[in-house]
């Protein structure tokens, strides 16, 4: 198992005020570039009486946040990306539709969502062979990833999701010794390749879009393979990553990490959760207090032997609002209103996400309205329905009367993460 690991010595070890320096000027300028170019943010400045002028770290905090569950919205009433966008649609590299729906863009620059670093520190190295199995299709997952180890040097197999034994065969035949995904499909690999009997080469991984529990990063250590997480959104880009101590995930220094107390909005103290909110200076899309509707907390301030300076998040330890995270992908009750408002048969539904052998289930609990016949046509067209929409397999089964309490949750999330 590798040691080394990169160290970028002008970002990653700079002490507080050199810190606080950086960001401002990239922030400052920001904030100048989105006046001119980008209509929502000059609106929102001039609303809260914001001048943008000599604007610094001190001004954020009374820029309002705009939420990640609202974007839809906005990008509906002001196509295609709500006046977010700083400069013409003709200067991205692409477009990505993720459910809700949203849709992001990848900006000119080759490292768009800044994974260079965290895959630095998870121990990757140029001219690494790197499966990567995150979507490609529609989602930016895939060149999130790609883009990040591309950048580095690494040479990308862009495996995607899904086709476990034709990914199993490739990563061996190729010679992979890294991995980028969820950590349970690393898993669903490793297990299917000792069951083909296939040698699998994997010794560094970086596990994203999902939770890591210690007991999944155990198990996958126990086959040589050295697991480090990073924590992304779509919209933000990478915006902490594990190094080798795994107590926290560094802050990427190219951009500002908020966590702000749920009830105030005010900052939380370190251990306290609150919503994680970003701030990103890419130049074609950098987004003022952007609100992920992730919670997590900040490790209490002080070194990391690694060398790194940048403040931790303890982890993350859930989602705001109705979304759930099943399989990588977001699941929104919202969603699921949309599906069954067109099956009048379906009285009240629940989903039920749980995890068995360290893979997420959905299940959809049904209640029939009265006199509504249980045909498996039906349901098959309601799980297919929801597919569509929701994007993540689940199964759909009929409950008796009464399952599904009054106001009871839409999405029933009774995983543990040990
Ligand atoms: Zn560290």
């Amino acid at each position: 198992m590798r040691e080394s690991y990169q160290l970028d010595p002008a970002l990653e070890t700079q002490d507080e005020e050199d810190r606080q320096d950086y960001l401002e000027s990239k922030l400052r300028s920001t904030v100048a570039l989105l006046y001119r170019e980008a209509p929502r943010v000059k609106r929102l400045l001039d609303s809260a009486g914001i001048p943008p002028a000599q604007f610094g770290l001190k001004d954020l905090r009374r820029v309002p946040i705009t939420r990640k569950d609202a974007l839809s919205s906005m990008q509906t009433e002001e196509p295609p990306l709500a006046g977010f966008l700083a400069g013409p649609v003709g200067r991205l590299q692409r477009l990505f539709a993720s459910p809700g729906p949203t849709y992001v863009p990848q900006g000119p620059a080759s490292d768009y969502w800044r994974f260079g670093m965290a895959f630095a520190a998870t121990g990757f190295r140029p001219g690494d062979v790197v499966l990567n199995t995150l979507s490609y299709h529609l989602t930016p997952g895939g060149f999130m990833l790609d883009s990040g180890l591309r950048s580095l040097g690494c040479v990308v197999i862009p495996a995607g999701t899904g086709q476990t034994d034709l990914q199993v065969r490739t990563a061996s035949a190729l010679q992979a010794t890294g991995y980028a995904g969820t950590p349970s499909f690393l898993r669903t690999l490793v297990l299917r390749a000792r069951e083909l009997n296939v040698p699998l080469r994997f010794e560094a991984a970086f596990a994203t879009a999902e939770m890591l529990p210690e007991s999944l990063r155990q198990e996958l250590e126990g086959f040589g393979i050295r697991v480090l997480q990073g924590y992304a959104t779509a919209d933000l880009g990478v915006l902490a990553y594990e190094c080798s101590q795994k107590n926290g995930m560094h802050l990427q220094p190219e951009c500002i990490v908020e966590v702000l107390d749920l009830e105030t909005g005010q900052p939380a103290q370190p251990g306290q959760p609150g919503q994680v909110v970003g701030t990103t200076f890419d130049d074609s899309y950098p987004l003022l207090r952007f609100a992920t509707g992730d919670i997590a907390a900040l490790a209490p301030p002080g070194g990391c032997p690694c060398g790194r300076t940048a403040p931790r998040l303890k982890g993350l330890l859930g989602r705001v609002g109705d979304a759930v995270k099943v399989k990588g992908m977001f699941v929104r009750g919202s969603q699921m209103d949309e599906v069954m408002k067109q099956f009048p048969a379906v009285a009240r539904f629940q989903a039920v996400v749980t995890r068995e052998e360290q893979q997420d289930h959905l299940l959809y609990l049904v209640e029939l309205a009265p006199g509504a016949s249980t045909d498996t046509a039906l349901l098959e067209r309601i799980a297919e329905s929801l597919r569509d929409v929701v994007k993540v397999r689940g199964e759909v089964q009929v409950a008796q009367p009464g399952t599904i309490g009054d106001g009871a949750k839409k999405i029933d999330d009774r995983r543990v993460w040990k």
